[in-house]
Order: structure tokens, then C-alpha cells, then sequence
């Protein structure tokens, strides 16, 4: 990792835990605050005199922060905190994609993958069915029992208890909460409107007026942890979208294929292309995940593999993919094919 690379992680982290207790200034954030400092300074740039100060600064889109080179790890317009937030959707995927998933709760689904993937065990079969249910937007809350009566479905007791960890009880709090029209998770009341999340993409993909009560009875509720909600289960509600559209349209699709080499593997008549969905918000850190990456990674996407961004990326964000391929370096762009969701027919009808 680079030294920009240390720093936007040790503010993240230290953000993060600073969180759970105010009472004192963890030293992953001082840590990070020095980095600052130094980055600042070499970039010739006014750097922060206290913690007050940098906080403010963090607030800021990062092209406003004074370090040369950040543009490379971190998107210009995104700050690092926003208010009533707390830490980005951004900076939460810089530390899903850079950081491997384990300092992001993300962490659950790696394990389940190694335990699936493991010499002598490969389970296909397990690790697609675990996928396929946090995909699902009924699954997304769930009672006591209906989580131990999957959880347990599962012969073997270390996968039954990493799936078990995927989900929080939120019992005490169920009130609270509205259920999500989009993706089934919890709404909670801030600001004056309802929020699914962090990044609220689901209201962009639902009518977000109506809201349902969750209707649990006495039962202990829980929900997905809030990260396998983000990058699980959306990115996992398009997959399905997506796999069940093909297969009416005659095409046979796996999902998850090779446990999880790629998400979808579709073929007509003998001949088979990869899919791989990836759903961050801004497009260069989507090209900034794959210029980091060794030519060794980037001939997975060699030429049948499709890189696929979901639909609502695009009316988010205008021209999404053409400013992903704009971005990627020269050694990205041999291999990385982007389209978007509603183009992947025609590319379909084209290759197979
Ligand atoms: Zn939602």
C-alpha cells in the first residue's frame, strides 16, 4: 500500500472507532491526523493544527485537502465525513476494496468464501445458496427462527455459525424501523426522511413514500449487518435481476460460478461468457481498484469476462461506465470490459 494509501485507512479506522467511544481519540485517527500532516506538507499545502481543524477539512470534497496524488486512491468529490453519517459511503468502499474486506463487516462473506473454497471441501453448491439467500430482499430481516431454520440447514456447524454472524439482533429496536420498499432492510427516521443505509440508493429504486411496520410478534428479530446489506445483498438484488431475466430469455445461467470466481456464468449453445456485477458509488474508485491491481488479477478478465455495473449507477451518475474506461490505465484497459446492465443483451446476442 502506499503511503496515501496508509493514511486514508488510519483516518477511516480511526473515524470508525472513534465512534464507539468519544471519550478518547484512538490512535488509529492520531496516527492517520500525522500522515496528514506529512502529506500536506510536502504537497506544499496548509496542513491542520488540531484534530478540530482536520475534521473540518474531512468534511470536504478531497480535491479541496491540499495532498498531491490522492486522486489516485480516493474520488475528488468525495469527503470522508459527512454529517449525521458519519464516515462516506466512499471511504466505506475505499476500505472494502483496498483493505480486504476484513476491517469492513463485509468480513462474514469473505469467511464463508474461504470456508467454502477450501482444499478438499469446494462447496459450490453451499456457498451459491448462502449467496443467493442474502440476495434476497425477504431474507434481509428475519425472525429467530426463520434465521436458526437456514442457519442450520447446513450439515456442517462452522458454516451454520459464519451464516449466523451475516445478522444482528435488533429486537429492542424493531419499532424504530420501517421495512425498506427496495431491498427489505431497515429504514430509520434522521433528518426528516426515511434512510435505508448509508448511501440510500434505495430510494432512487422504489416508490419511497409508503412504508410497512415490521410485523415480528413477540419473536427476537435480527437483521443483515449493515455491510453484507450494502455489499451483498443490492449488489446480490441485480445479480438475481439480472440471472433471472437471462434464463427467460433462454439462456442458461449459473450463479456465483466456481465459488464465486465470477458472479454469473451464462451460456447458449456451448460457448459461455462470465459476468462480474461490481457496485461502488463513484466510477474512479471503481477504476482505481483495478489500476492498482497486477497483471496476474487483470487476466482473470481476460476475453470473455464482462465487467457489469447495475443500472441505477448510470441514473446516479451520469455516464458511468465511459468514465470508468476513461479512467482505467493502459495495462487495466487491455483487459477490463465495463458495460452497464441494459446493454448486456445486445453484448450477449453479439458474442454467444
Ligand atoms: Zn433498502
Amino acid at each position: 500500500m502506499s503511503k496515501i494509501q496508509d493514511m486514508l485507512f488510519y483516518l477511516i479506522t480511526g473515524l470508525q472507532k472513534w465512534r464507539e467511544d468519544y471519550s478518547q481519540i484512538p490512535e488509529d485517527l492520531h496516527k492517520g491526523m500525522l500522515m496528514f500532516i506529512h502529506e500536506a506538507a510536502h504537497s506544499g499545502s496548509d496542513f491542520p493544527a488540531d484534530l478540530h481543524h482536520l475534521l473540518q477539512i474531512l468534511h470536504k470534497p478531497s480535491k479541496e485537502w491540499g495532498i498531491q496524488g490522492l486522486a489516485e486512491f480516493y474520488p475528488a468529490e468525495a469527503a470522508l465525513i459527512e454529517e449525521f453519517i458519519g464516515i462516506t459511503p466512499d471511504a466505506e468502499d475505499f476500505l472494502n476494496i483496498y483493505i480486504s474486506p476484513k476491517e469492513a463487516q463485509q468480513k462474514n462473506m469473505l469467511a464463508i468464501l474461504k470456508f467454502c473454497r477450501d482444499d478438499g471441501l469446494n462447496l459450490q453448491d453451499e456457498y451459491a445458496r448462502v449467496r443467493k439467500f442474502l440476495s434476497q430482499s425477504q431474507n434481509a430481516v428475519l425472525s429467530s427462527f426463520q434465521l436458526a431454520q437456514f442457519a442450520e440447514s447446513f450439515r456442517d456447524r462452522e458454516l451454520s455459525n459464519l451464516v449466523r454472524h451475516c445478522y444482528i439482533e435488533i429486537t429492542p429496536l424493531i419499532s424504530n424501523y420501517r421495512k425498506c420498499p427496495h431491498c427489505g432492510w431497515t429504514l430509520e427516521y434522521k433528518q426528516d426522511q426515511w434512510h435505508c443505509n448509508k448511501e440510500n440508493i434505495c430510494r432512487e429504486m422504489s416508490n419511497f413514500e409508503k412504508f410497512e411496520h415490521f410485523n415480528f410478534g413477540d419473536e427476537r428479530v435480527y437483521r443483515m449487518l449493515p455491510g453484507i446489506q450494502r455489499y451483498v445483498l443490492l449488489p446480490g438484488i441485480s445479480e438475481m435481476k439480472i440471472a433471472d431475466n437471462l434464463m427467460r430469455k433462454g439462456y442458461q445461467v449459473e450463479l456465483y460460478p466456481n465459488v464465486d470466481e465470477y458472479d454469473l456464468a451464462v451460456s447458449l449453445l456451448g460457448k459461455q461468457v462470465f459476468l462480474d456485477v461490481k457496485d461502488f458509488k463513484d466510477p474512479s474508485m471503481l477504476a482505481n481498484f483495478f489500476n492498482q491491481k497486477t497483471l496476474s488479477y487483470l487476466e482473470k478478465y481476460s476475453e470473455h469476462v464482462y465487467v457489469v455495473i447495475p443500472s441505477y449507477r448510470n441514473d446516479l451518475y451520469s455516464s458511468y461506465s465511459k468514465r470508468v474506461s476513461m479512467l482505467l490505465k493502459d495495462d487495466a484497459k487491455k483487459y477490463i470490459k465495463i458495460i452497464m446492465e441494459n446493454e448486456l443483451e445486445q453484448m450477449l446476442k453479439w458474442v454467444l
